[in-house]
């Protein structure tokens, strides 16, 4: 804005808009994507061709000069990067070990651009492993689109990791990271990783896909199937008799509007549920019909629907019309409206990965965080999601009050392994796979759930929410969160993100020495962790009674509210961090006091727990 005092000399003004052009540029950008992809899959070979058009928009301010294609399916040949990380890696993922260097070539993937052209000229392109690097003749300008077509074929791999043929379930395909997938591009530049293990990034655009596949097949998937009466397999509509085309295929229709990925799965054997939710969202279950399966998918029925009702009303509502449970894959994976999970399960296990992957909708589907920097952001909060949802739609006997316990476990026995590495590590570049996931999925659900610590619970919750709202579709980063709270809560959390995302800094606090003087009680803490936190320590007395006594860091610049169901707050009094030692005087004799107490609610990950009472 131009200020009214400043008369428009030619020259100021000529610097205020170089000024104001500046900002724009350092501002966050999203690019867009349009596929059209027409593939054919032949069932005896395992192989398949396709076409692809990409409508690509550059919302960047930068005129870009390249672009980068992933080609996952390259990952699963001998000597690929991914192999070789998997046979040398201190602790290996089992499912994948030294399986990838044993592919013969009819069991590798392999996923090859035939012709690709730019605006309908040709251009050069170059293949390394799992990217495709595109030397453009035509650099995409700011806030232009260009069109890119292309053919391309690929081969299923033997189902190593995710994605393949022939799992161990049996199920025929499972089909992610199956096309040519544009990398992408923001703020902080190009993301062309190479796929080693985990995970992915993508960008939000319309699909629309047509795949040709022997008529016996059913799939499911990402999108809405356009051509439901002509394909039949349980999406018919309701009473319309499918007329089966001629010739041995078919060919099904599917769109998915505003999605970073597609992923579709079928086999010949699979049992179609289709269940109607009175808000219109339509749950798909496809699994294979055993003794193992049909009586739990059956009893899922119930759950999947419970579960998206919890979730919208806690995390945000789901944007979907369609969500689809499908057994494939190798264990349990997200993908845009639809998971693939194993199928032979206990009814907790098949409802908890259901309940996990689902959750995933709301991180890694909506809020689509980069999953290589940001893997605890992802992992952790659906963790941190699905553990709520599941102690409300599949309450255990014995469960404890706190349902975030596992997570604080899986914390703990990190924090104490000396394996621990800072969540801010590149989710391919942690040094082993155990504190990859420990950091990603305990370390950030934690966050989460110490979090309502910090700040109230309530007003935690609260954050969420609007953290969904602020960020969906718009790929929020650490700092993304942590402002969201602070300007819920009005109180600064810079140093929470410091020490628990970028630091393996850990929390001990402790209740030192306790004497009586005269009518009052002196009872000294010590700060022995090197990450400071807040401290709330309740204080019983023999009558029964509690108080809490409430230390705010300084530099968090403000309190949390009182919260609902904890005692009394008698005295607030901020604590410098830099001292190692506070001392606070209670107006009650020592005699009447029976236990004091560092946060008996356990949501402060101290990791030393053993100093946080003392009783008499
Ligand atoms: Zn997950």
């Amino acid at each position: 804005m131009l200020s009214q005092y400043l008369k428009p000399v030619a020259g100021l003004f000529l610097c205020l808009i170089d000024a104001n052009f500046a900002s724009a540029q350092t501002g966050r950008f999203q690019q867009s994507v349009n596929y059209q992809m027409d593939v054919s899959m032949d069932v005896k070979t395992n192989k398949y061709t396709g076409t692809q058009l990409l409508t690509y928009t550059n919302n960047s301010p930068d005129t870009l000069d390249k672009v980068f294609y992933h080609l996952y399916y390259n990952a699963f040949q001998p000597g690929s990067m991914m192999d070789v990380r998997s046979r040398t890696i201190a602790d290996p993922d089992r499912r994948v070990g030294d399986r990838i260097s044993n592919l013969g070539p009819d069991e590798i993937g392999y996923m090859h651009v035939k012709s690709l052209t730019q605006n309908g000229s040709d251009v050069q392109f170059m293949e390394q492993g799992t990217i495709l690097e595109v030397k453009l003749d035509e650099p995409i300008l700011p806030h232009t689109s260009a069109s890119f077509a292309m053919e391309f074929e690929g081969q299923v791999p033997v189902q190593i990791r995710r994605s393949g043929r022939d799992s161990q379930d049996g199920v025929r395909y499972s089909m992610s990271q199956w096309y040519p997938k544009m990398a992408n591009y923001d703020e902080q530049g190009w993301h062309a990783n190479p796929y080693i293990g985990r995970e992915f990034y993508g960008i939000w655009g319309d699909f629309d896909v047509k795949i040709t596949i022997d008529k016996t097949y059913t799939l499911g998937g990402t999108g809405y199937v356009q051509n439901p009466n002509e394909i039949g397999h349980g999406y018919e509509d309701e009473g319309v008799s499918v007329q089966a085309p001629a010739g041995n295929t078919l060919t099904w229709h599917f769109k998915a509007p505003m999605v970073h990925d597609f992923m579709w799965a079928a086999d010949p054997n699979y049992q179609h549920d289709k269940i109607q939710m009175d808000n219109g969202i339509t749950v798909h279950h496809l699994f294979v019909p055993s003794e193992e399966t049909s009586k739990n998918w059956d009893l899922l029925k119930e759950y999947t629907p419970k579960a998206i009702e919890f979730m919208s009303e806690h995390f945000g509502q789901y944007p979907y019309k369609q969500f689809s449970v499908i057994q494939g894959g190798d264990g349990g994976m997200e993908y845009p409206m639809s998971t693939l999970v194993t199928g032979g399960r206990s009814l907790a296990g098949l409802v908890g990965v259901m309940a996990h992957e689902l959750a995933h909708s709301w991180y890694q589907g909506v809020l689509g965080t980069n999953e290589s920097l940001y893997p605890w952001m992802d992992e952790g909060f659906t963790s941190y999601a699905s553990s709520l949802t599941m102690a409300s739609i599949f309450p255990r006997e014995n469960q404890n009050s706190n349902v975030h316990f596992g997570s604080y476990r899986g914390y703990f026995s990190l924090a104490k392994s000396g394996l621990e590495e800072p969540m801010s590590t590149h989710s391919d570049h942690y040094h082993t796979n155990r504190a990859y996931s420990s950091a990603a999925y305990s370390k950030g659900a934690v966050f989460m759930a110490q979090m309502g610590y910090i700040i109230g619970d309530e007003v935690r919750d609260r954050g969420l929410l609007r953290y969904f709202n602020t960020w969906k579709f718009k790929s929020p980063n650490v700092n993304d969160v942590v402002r969201i709270m602070e300007k819920e809560s009005g109180i600064e959390l810079d140093w929470y993100k410091e020490y628990w995302v970028y630091s393996t800094k850990t929390i001990d606090y402790a209740i030192g020495e306790v004497h009586p003087s005269g009518d009052q009680t002196t009872i000294s803490l010590k700060r022995i962790g090197l990450m400071p936190m807040p401290v709330d320590v309740v204080i019983t007395y023999k009558d029964g009674s509690k108080e809490l006594v409430y230390l705010p860091l300084v530099i968090m610049r403000g309190e949390k509210a009182e919260e609902a169901g904890m005692p009394k707050r008698i005295m607030t009094q901020d604590w410098p961090w830099v001292n190692l030692e506070k001392t606070i005087v209670l107006d009650r004799k020592m005699e009447t006091i029976k236990s004091i107490e560092i946060d008996p609610s356990k949501r402060l990950a101290d990791v030393n727990e053993e100093n946080n009472k003392v009783e008499y």
